[in-house]
């Protein structure tokens, strides 16, 4: 699965945040794996659908085996259903079991004892009431309810009828009678009835159609290997079908159809993503299709169901966005490299889910590094990594068998830790054996489940070494190292000294085998050391001063770290140490002395840098409040804005071109205004705005009659607001604001949005805009609503309310304040 809120918790809610205090019971719960006293062999279901009550009414048989032990019972999740049937398969008899149900799950008396070489098949008749469920949200899922009508009688405009479903963690047992835990397996077949309008998509192959006389038509999906029943999926709606293929398997992307034409931009790289995969892993693809489909309102990123990914809608990018890249492709690569690492091997149970986690993780770096190269990798790497050091989460081992809930476990830690942990792996044992090491450990556990524990032994059986140490460190303990590293140079003696101070709290030390590059000119001599104290020295001899020592040469260890680097050495390290990190270091200390002509002069050289993330990065860091960085870049910048090849790149240049205010720029604002690109565009628009206030107004006034996105809908909106925004300007405002996803740019929006909300006096505009701030407040993920609820309703609704108790000339004004009071108070409007 893929988490969507990373980085707007970070961002956004650092400032409201504060420690949630759950109880400390949890501590005592210990989460092994599910005892296995039956195993799913098969599921078969018949399902359609009410959509004016949001209810499934569903068949399923269920074949099962004891696991080992003989067993006359059979318990099977089964949430907030109403079980019509429950009986035993015998040929074409159905003979009634007794059973117990409780609205979590079926306790089934089989009537006798089976042994483990005897499979038996239940039939349970049941209705599934998904909306009726009462459950408990979590970070990567807003809620569990496993089943979701969106729109179910069409009664939202803007909005498609779709049904889509979300198992992990243990979701899927609303939708269908089954044992709900990660360590089962088994074939499924669904026969799904719907609506003739619409397709349908699940696991497997779609075997037949069949039209039905009441308008309905039944499809029937056939999944022949097993799969765990979290992977379990179905999606329903009216949607375009893309269709590739990957050595003659289909691949295909399911659109809503106004993105139809521009599907294969957003998924296209899809089969040369599996031929990648499939090449490094040495496991072909193991499945019979892949196909992908966005759901609406989707409550998490993207889910990985087997040959059935789902993907949140905001992947829906028109073709202006995508001129400035997919900000989606590493979902795509993400839940494709599940198909492997979570599908085909599950993780045993949730308190190991870095099994599945961190290699999907881990495949955006490897897809990064082939595609685009290895700095494009390397920066991967880093964002994930300060993704896991922001985070906070010293005190996690990677593989928890305590934790409060399940959910829990979708974190930082089995994610962009678990990542960078394999990111060292591979750095210490070296490419071949690394990947090696992966085909042994798909080809070995493939259709079985997989703990740390299997990782470790198929590493340890390719690379001939003992791994307990690292996977004691990195698995099984918690944390990282936090370092000093210093250096002294005896030009008497002719020696150079290292001093590497672990300082993280405790007195233990990490043990980390790491790369130390000496260099002379572009000379470079390495030393493979071994850190393992607190405080480590490692000396060189030498006839002339090094240039640089470069510790940590390969730039893959996961620490916090000072390095005392003077500014020759930076530059020495940008000039010839050659990955990301290093030229990244280097400007980010000459950004800190950019007093300095000689930093100043290493930021110019990064302003061209080959890789164009590390420019627009350096773009980012120049200080234009000192005059004389000022002067001394702007030609860079000039052309830069006028040339660079890549658009992202250009913008950031506009951006800043915009605050010297020259006249001598706005031929080249105007023209930008209409690039394709939105990042261009409305970095162009803003830096008009600088320049000519009117003009700029008139364009985001023309701009606004068609529907715009990203930056440029973020400045458009901003100049009207800013130019006095009138009611005629409400649709552009408010539509800009609600397409926004739940973000920290919504959040931002979110200020300006309600002032402009503020001065309004027309009564219908207020309540939609209100609406939107409420949809806003209860669309943000459960854990946050303790700290986001009250500042929405005390600081941004009650804050419109003062402007309207405040204003003059609204006769509408008490009207419009019941109407934000009662939303405030949470009852349904008027
Ligand atoms: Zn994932």
């Amino acid at each position: 699965m893929m988490k969507s809120f990373l980085t707007f918790s970070l961002l956004v809610f650092t400032f409201i945040l504060k420690a949630q205090n759950a109880g400390d019971d949890w501590k005592d719960i210990y989460r092994g794996s599910s005892t296995r006293i039956n195993d799913l062999v098969h599921t078969k279901l018949e399902v359609r659908f009410d959509y004016n009550k949001s209810y499934l009414y569903g068949k399923a048989w269920i074949t099962l085996k004891p696991h080992f032990y003989s067993t006359d019972s059979l318990y099977l999740d089964a949430k907030g259903m109403d079980i019509n049937k429950v009986a035993l398969v015998q040929g074409a008899a159905l003979t009634p079991l007794k059973y117990s149900y409780d609205s979590v799950g079926l306790n089934i008396r089989l009537g006798k004892k089976y042994d483990a070489t005897e499979k038996y098949t239940v039939y349970i008749d049941y209705t599934s009431k998904p909306n009726e469920l009462k459950v408990k949200g979590s970070d990567a899922i807003k809620d569990a309810k496993g089943l979701y009508f969106i729109n179910p009688k069409g009664e939202e405009k803007d909005k498609p009828t779709q049904i889509w479903t979300q198992g992990e963690t243990e979701a899927n047992s609303v939708w269908f009678p089954t044992i709900d835990k990660p360590n089962q397996r088994c074939t499924d077949e669904i026969y799904m009835t719907v609506p003739e309008k619409y397709v349908t998509l699940s696991n497997g192959l779609l075997t037949s159609q069949k039209k039905n006389a009441d308008g309905t038509r039944t499809d029937y999906w056939k999944m022949d290997l097993p799969h765990a029943p979290y992977l379990f999926f179905m999606g329903v709606g009216d949607y375009a079908i893309i269709k590739d293929a990957y050595k003659g398997k289909e691949v295909s992307y399911y659109v809503e159809k106004p993105y139809a034409a521009v599907a294969r931009k957003i998924f296209g790289l899809t089969p040369e993503m599996i031929a990648f995969y499939a090449r490094i892993t040495g496991v072909d693809y193991p499945w019979a299709k892949y196909s992908q489909i966005t759901g609406r309102d989707y409550v998490s990123g993207a889910m990985e169901n087997t040959t059935a990914t789902l993907h949140t809608d905001a992947l829906q990018q028109d073709a202006r966005e995508l001129v400035d890249g997919n900000k989606f492709e590493e979902y795509v690569a993400h839940e494709l490299f599940h198909q492997w690492f979570g599908d085909l091997v599950t993780t045993e149970s949730w308190s190991n889910l870095t099994v599945n986690e961190s290699f999907a993780n881990y495949s955006e770096v490897l897809w990064n590094q082939y595609k685009y190269g290895k700095d494009a990798g390397d920066d991967k790497n880093f964002e994930d990594m300060q993704g896991y050091l922001g985070s906070h989460s010293e005190a996690k081992d990677l593989v928890r068998f305590h934790y409060a809930d399940k959910e829990d476990m979708f974190d930082a830690v089995s994610y962009n830790k678990g990542g960078r942990i394999l990111h060292m792996l591979r750095t210490f044992l070296g490419d071949s054996a690394f990947f090696k090491a992966l085909n042994l450990y798909l080809t070995t556990n493939k259709f079985k489940t997989g703990e740390a524990h299997q990782l470790r032994l198929a590493f340890e059986e390719v690379s001939g070494q003992d791994l307990n140490w690292f996977f004691n460190q990195w698995y099984f303990g918690s944390g990282n190292p936090k370092v000093n590293i210093s250096y002294l140079y005896d030009d008497a003696a002719g020696k150079a000294s290292v001093i590497v101070n672990q300082l993280q709290q405790g007195d233990s030390a990490f043990r980390l085998p790491i790369a130390i590059d000496v260099y002379n000119g572009k000379e470079r001599q390495r030393h493979n050391v071994w850190i393992t104290h607190r405080t480590d020295t490692f000396s060189f001899s030498y006839r002339k001063r090094p240039d640089l020592i470069n510790v940590d040469a390969e730039k893959t260890t996961l620490w916090e770290k000072k390095d005392d680097k003077t500014l020759d050495n930076f530059i020495h390290q940008y000039t010839y140490a050659g990955n990301y990190l290093d030229r990244k270091e280097a400007v980010d200390f000459c950004a800190k002395n950019q007093d300095d002509p000689k930093a100043l002069a290493l930021l110019k050289t990064a302003m061209k840098d080959k890789y164009f993330a590390l420019r627009s990065y350096t773009i980012g860091e120049l200080d234009l409040k000192k005059p004389a960085v000022k002067s001394d870049v702007e030609p860079l910048l000039a052309d830069i804005a006028r040339n660079d090849s890549k658009p992202t790149v250009r913008a950031a240049a506009i951006g800043l071109l915009g605050q010297y205010a020259k006249p001598e720029y706005k031929p080249l604002f105007e023209k930008a205004v209409h690039d394709s690109s939105y990042s261009i565009a409305g970095e162009a628009l803003g830096a008009l705005a600088q320049l000519d206030g009117p003009t700029a107004l008139a364009d985001a006034k023309a701009f606004a009659k068609e529907p715009m996105k990203g930056k440029l809908a973020g400045v458009i909106s901003q100049l009207l607001i800013e130019g006095g925004g009138g009611e005629e300007d409400f649709d552009v405002i408010a539509g800009n604001f609600s397409k926004l996803p739940v973000s920290d740019a919504k959040f931002e929006a979110l200020q300006p949005f309600a002032d402009y909300l503020g001065t309004l006096t027309n009564t219908e505009k207020v309540k939609k805009g209100v609406d939107m701030i409420v949809d806003l407040r209860e669309a943000v993920p459960s854990q946050y609503k303790a700290q986001v609820t009250p500042f929405i309703n005390n600081m941004i609704l009650k804050g419109i309310v003062k402007k309207k108790t405040a204003a003059q000339n609204n006769p509408q004004a008490q009207q419009q304040i019941d109407y934000i009071n009662e939303k405030i108070n949470g009852k349904k409007g008027f």
